[in-house]
């Protein structure tokens, strides 16, 4: 057969094609990687990735990225063409860490800071092929669920500028979701990425804790954070995961189980497959809009021949006010360690070193993150550590337990929505509870440790809503299955005047 010609017309179009086929057209000769990545700023030229419009990178560098792009011709030109992700443009959350480009986690304490070491999961994408075209828009050290906490500026959502495009992984869900990567890596403490995924109308995955390596994801509450992946299908998504997972020495908290190929799942039958439903994920009050769009989902579930049984996670409530101390306390802690010494900014004080510290944290961190790092002090202070953390992780016991239970019924998977609203708009949301509330079905998955999904199940006057798959322990799997599945049902069954979302 002869190869397509070459074209920058071609690479175009295989930027809005599944990365299967993107990757063995390169691989075939057929599209140069350099040409991928031109097609990548060209379109984030068009769609206005930039500052003053969407403002989706906090840095790219094209002339490294058209470096890297020849780097690999010449390896496929040899026969040596490495992985699944051969030529792929992709783009990194900027709280992961990358040699050559900064790594400011949209914090001013760490402008222009440039680590000294690549991330286990930046090194894995290299290693497949895939070429780091910039790093994404987040809310500060990944606290917020809007992107609007980042210190320069929000990034807005593709699918209607007003609104914002959920958080923390802003910057990298846009991307996708205006067709300027096929792949981007997010990270997750309470949802930063299924939610952001959900309100820009793309699939987002957050891997059970230990998966999936966290050398080099600057830390923000070590014992939820996980690094996800944003695409636009699920099979990109499994690409993207089962390239990034598996044991890391560098990583100790990696778990070493073996990756299985999720892509395989693709054209996996439903049936037999038990899908709870727990009653605390659709309260009553629930946005109409979201609850109908899910109904229509579990009815696709059944068409498929799952059984749709309906569960209970009776400690559901409490997942908010846990995530809120443990998530915090784990923060005050961590970011400790950004003091005006060892990295990023430093702010001279007359007042001796302490005064150093304190001027540097006081104008480096935003208002988010300050509140965030005194609320971690508070409950971890002598006084109330019983009262707040203790108490926290004992209830986090038992909302993990609520899960355990739950998958050792019988049930394969659990299907919910994965935010209780579409997008909101910009500024819209102003009281810091009312936007911790955004959290409020994703925070559990990461409370327990568990892997979940979001998958696009639809629109309401134009703005995409998202449903949520979630998993047991390692059981990625079936979540995947399921996610398939869903995509597979769902592909061209709009509603009436929902569009062709
Ligand atoms: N929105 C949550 C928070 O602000 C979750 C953030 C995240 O997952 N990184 O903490």
């Amino acid at each position: 057969m002869k190869p397509p010609p070459r074209a920058p017309d071609l690479a175009r179009k295989l930027l809005a094609q599944p990365l299967t086929e993107c990757v063995a057209c390169v691989r075939e000769g057929g599209a140069l990687p350099s040409d991928l990545v031109s097609a990548a700023f060209d379109r984030a030229d068009d769609v206005g990735a930039g500052r003053e419009s969407l403002n989706i990178f906090l840095a790219t560098d094209r002339v490294r990225a058209t470096e890297s792009a020849k780097e690999l011709t010449a390896l496929i030109g040899r026969a040596e063409a490495p992985g699944n992700l051969a030529g792929a443009p992709v783009a990194v959350k900027d709280n992961i860490a990358t040699l050559h480009m900064p790594t400011t986690c949209g914090s001013k304490v760490l402008e222009g800071y440039v680590s000294p070491y690549e991330a286990t999961v930046v090194r894995r994408l290299r290693a497949n092929g895939a070429v780091i075209i910039g790093k994404t828009n987040m809310d500060e050290f990944a606290m917020g669920s809007s992107t609007e906490n980042s210190a320069y500026g929000p990034t807005r959502n593709p699918v209607d500028i007003r609104r914002v495009p959920g958080g923390s992984s802003g910057g990298s869900a846009a991307a996708v979701a205006a067709g300027i990567v096929r792949l981007a890596l997010g990270s997750e403490t309470g949802g930063s990425v299924r939610q952001p995924a959900s309100f820009c109308g793309i699939v987002g995955v957050k891997p059970t804790y230990g998966r999936v390596s966290r050398y080099g994801l600057v830390a923000f509450g070590s014992s939820l954070d996980q690094v996800g992946v944003l695409g636009r299908s699920v099979e990109d998504t499994a690409i993207g995961l089962e390239v990034i997972a598996g044991c890391d020495q560098l990583d100790s908290t990696s778990a070493d189980v073996p990756v299985p190929r999720y892509e395989l799942e693709k054209n996996a039958r439903l049936d037999g497959l038990v899908i709870g439903k727990p009653k605390e994920y659709y309260p009553e009050g629930l946005d109409p809009r979201v609850a109908e769009r899910c109904e229509r989902a579990l009815d696709a579930f059944r068409e498929l021949g799952a059984e749709v049984r309906d569960v209970s996670l009776p400690h559901t409530s409490y997942s908010i006010p846990v995530y809120y101390v443990v998530a915090p306390a784990e923060a005050s802690s961590n970011l400790a360690r950004f003091d005006g010494v060892r990295y990023g900014l430093r702010v001279a004080s007359e007042s001796g070193l302490t005064g150093m510290y304190e001027a540097t944290r006081a104008r480096g961190f935003g208002p988010e993150v300050t509140r965030r790092v005194m609320l971690g002090t508070y409950v971890l202070s002598a006084g109330y550590y019983d009262a707040y953390y203790k108490k926290a992780q004992s209830v986090r016991t038992l909302i993990a337990q609520d899960f355990r239970d739950v998958f050792l019924s019988g049930v394969d998977v659990l299907f919910t929505p994965t935010t209780p609203t579409p997008a909101f708009e910009l500024g819209a949301v102003k009281d810091p509870y009312e936007m911790y509330l955004s959290d409020i079905f994703t925070a559990s998955a990461n409370l327990a440790g568990v892997p979940a999904i979001s998958v696009p199940i639809g629109t309401a006057s134009g703005l995409p809503i998202g449903g949520q798959i979630i998993a047991g322990h390692f059981e990625e799997s079936a979540m995947f299955r399921a996610a398939f599945g869903l995509e597979r049902a769902l592909a061209g069954k709009a509603l009436p005047g929902e569009g062709s979302a």
